[in-house]
């Protein structure tokens, strides 16, 4: 069994329960976490507090160097934390490696440059204007991508001066112990980050309700995010979102048709189609639409389902069995609601583990279920459209607002319905997602952004110094 890391040091849990970590491609057990209790958050906010007058106070160019070790020793270990993360969530070694893991590794190096150069003072008039950082911070995040998500918070949080307790999610927390043995590596001084596994509604909800934090950073499901939130509103404090998405892929009639489907439906199955900003509504002009459904359906043929370590592997496992049984009742849904299955389906694949068939529904309608609500997992709904117009009314017709994309025969007219899209992201015609871009919702998406020097802002106070 793991313990909590709490104070600069490893400590057992005030509770004795533990929660089970399991494999979700052989659905065996293969490690122990403490379930804490609201004595272990009051335990690490007590020590982050303690921490926070030394930390903040550090020249930002120490607290720099401190976070630019931990990404070298992230990188080092970067082999091993991807096949951990292969293994307790399900991913793909290669893209446990590439995206799971040296990923963050670089956000992490990039908030330490950021740490010395963000600038933290201007000039207003007679006015002196300070960034400064907001305090005890309670990150709570979820297990598609279990370090990446700990990083694009923790990380500005350190880089601004403030000081993390981190709920990571109890369905795959292996990385995070990996970070926190990263941290304690490098020396960061103690109490500056602490780690407490548990549940939701036990450890996040009294990290969300403790008089001595300043911020819940919080990246999960809208259902967790509005309870989070309203557990802070308490206190008034300062509260980031990262939740859902129904992230839409608007094809517009003269767009490289191959490109587009090929592309959006890789965005699609990714990590099994679990990730917030998944295109999962393909959007098409009528006169595009049978050729678009035939190449969806066979670009969907090369996604082999399979073991995360067999190289061969595109689609690993979901993560759960839980995750599996959601999926499949939408895939259900969709049948029922008379979307046409032309891709997957509910079969199992494998006689073990938690894996779904990559599936693809043509016919869908806006306002369909599995069009409206997010499934988190490896499920496209191709969807006709007439005009332009309607194409953008359906694109901003569900309740998140996290991604999308729109393909055109030129950026021009591309940009021009990309910005139409009420959502923080958009890629024009494939275009790459840049790690330094501000990351985040409109709407139910969430409330804040990550990455780059947006997401180092969301962690500081503003003084005006009257001169
Ligand atoms: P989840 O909401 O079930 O859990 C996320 C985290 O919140 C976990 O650590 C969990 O223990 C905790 N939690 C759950 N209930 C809570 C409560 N009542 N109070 C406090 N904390 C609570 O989400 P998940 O299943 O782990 O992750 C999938 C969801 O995360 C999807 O909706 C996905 O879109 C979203 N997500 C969003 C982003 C983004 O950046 N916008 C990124 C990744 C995932």
């Amino acid at each position: 069994m793991r313990q909590l890391y709490i104070g600069g040091a490893w400590a057992a849990s005030a509770s004795e329960e533990a929660i089970d970590v399991v494999n979700p491609a052989t659905e065996e057990i293969i490690d122990r976490v403490p379930a804490g209790d609201p004595a272990d958050v009051d335990a690490a906010v007590t020590a982050a507090r303690g921490a926070f007058p030394g930390w903040s106070a550090l020249p930002p160019a120490e607290r720099g160097k401190l976070l630019a070790a931990a990404a070298e020793l992230l990188k080092g270990r970067a082999d091993e934390v991807a096949r951990t993360i292969a293994t307790d969530m399900g991913s793909p070694l290669g893209f446990a490696l590439k995206v799971q893991t040296l990923m963050p590794a670089g956000v992490l190096a990039s908030y330490a440059r950021l740490a010395e150069s963000h600038p933290r003072e201007t000039r207003v008039g007679n006015s002196l204007v300070v960034k400064e950082p907001v305090g005890v911070v309670a990150a709570i995040t979820p297990w598609n991508y279990p370090l990446h998500q700990i990083v694009a918070k923790v990380a500005p949080a350190l880089a601004a001066g403030c000081t993390v307790v981190l709920k990571p999610s109890e369905v795959a927390p292996l990385a995070a112990y990996a970070l926190a043995e990263i941290f304690h590596e490098v020396g960061l001084p103690s109490g500056v980050f602490n780690l407490v596994s548990g549940r939701g509604p036990v450890v996040g909800e009294a990290m969300a309700a403790h008089p001595e934090v300043d911020m819940i950073s919080f990246t999960g499901s809208t259902v967790a995010g509005r309870r989070v939130a309203a557990l802070a509103s308490d206190g008034v404090k300062r509260v980031a979102l990262e939740l859902g998405g129904k992230s839409a892929n608007v094809i517009l009639p003269d767009a490289d048709l191959g490109a587009a489907v090929k592309v959006g439906v890789a965005n699609c199955f990714i990590n099994a189609g679990q990730t917030c900003s998944a295109l999962t509504r393909m959007i098409v002009h009528r006169d595009l639409y049978d050729e678009a459904v035939r190449l969806a359906v066979a670009a969907t043929a090369k996604y082999t389902v399979g073991d995360p370590f067999d190289e061969t592997t595109r689609v690993g496992p979901l993560v759960s069995a839980a995750q599996r049984d959601r999926v499949i009742r939408y895939i259900n849904r969709g049948q029922e609601e008379g979307a046409r299955l032309v891709a997957g389906g509910t079969d199992r694949p494998l006689p073990r583990g938690f894996y779904v068939e990559p599936t693809v529904f043509a016919g869908v309608e806006p306002g369909m279920v599995i069009e409206q609500e997010e499934i988190f997992g490896p499920v496209l709904s191709v969807i006709p459209y007439t005009s332009e117009e309607e194409a953008v009314e359906i694109a901003n017709g569900t309740p998140y607002g996290l991604a999308g994309a729109v393909w055109a025969a030129t950026e021009e007219r591309a940009v021009a319905v990309a910005r139409r899209l009420r959502t923080g992201q958009v890629a024009v015609n494939g275009g790459a997602f840049n790690p330094m871009a501000p990351f985040g919702g409109y709407k139910r998406s969430g409330i804040g952004r990550e990455l780059g020097e947006h997401g180092l802002e969301e962690f500081f106070e503003v003084k005006a110094l009257q001169l």
